[in-house]
């Protein structure tokens, strides 16, 4: 990051001119540094883009659908103990016992949403697993049941 970047009339033909942040000398977009400050344009240009991309993926969520509840795999409940011979079990929370979740879309991919986190989520609240847990950028096909299960409204969120 210390080497000095000299202007390039190559890169300047194909970069973009950007005000450097701390001279306001004019500088190609490419460059690793400023010609005159030695600012790391590149560096904070990433980091720019890096935050517009996290601004945009928390202010533009839509519900497109619904999602097999990953955790009660769209069963509706979940098991305590050896899987062939539960203990105890629960209705699960996160899909109200209905085995499937809000399925939302972010410009980052798709993201399972517990029913009582739905709306902070599209409001651009931050949430982990298991309110919100995300996909990955393909969308999820096809559902392990046909039908969903009735919701179980009313309990504790906790
Ligand atoms: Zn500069
Ligand atoms: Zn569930």
């Amino acid at each position: 990051m210390r080497r000095r970047v000299g202007f390039q009339h190559g890169l300047l033909a194909f970069g973009v001119l950007v005000d450097c942040p701390e001279c306001e000398h004019r500088v190609s977009d490419r460059a690793a540094a400023c010609p005159q400050c030695g600012f790391p344009i590149a560096a904070e240009l990433a980091a720019q883009r890096e935050r517009e991309a996290a601004e945009a993926d928390r202010t533009q969520r839509e519900r497109v659908g619904d999602v097999d509840c990953a955790i009660c795999d769209a069963r509706g409940f979940t098991t305590e103990g050896p899987e062939d011979r539960p203990t105890a079990f629960s209705w699960c929370e996160t899909c109200k016992h209905s085995g499937r979740v809000p399925l939302v879309k972010s410009p980052k991919g798709y993201w399972a949403v517990g029913f009582a986190s739905e709306q902070a989520f599209l409001q651009g609240e931050e949430l982990r697993s298991p309110n919100a847990v995300y996909l990955g950028d393909h969308a999820p096909e096809g559902h392990r049941y046909p039908e969903a299960g009735p919701r179980r409204d009313g309990e504790d969120d906790t």
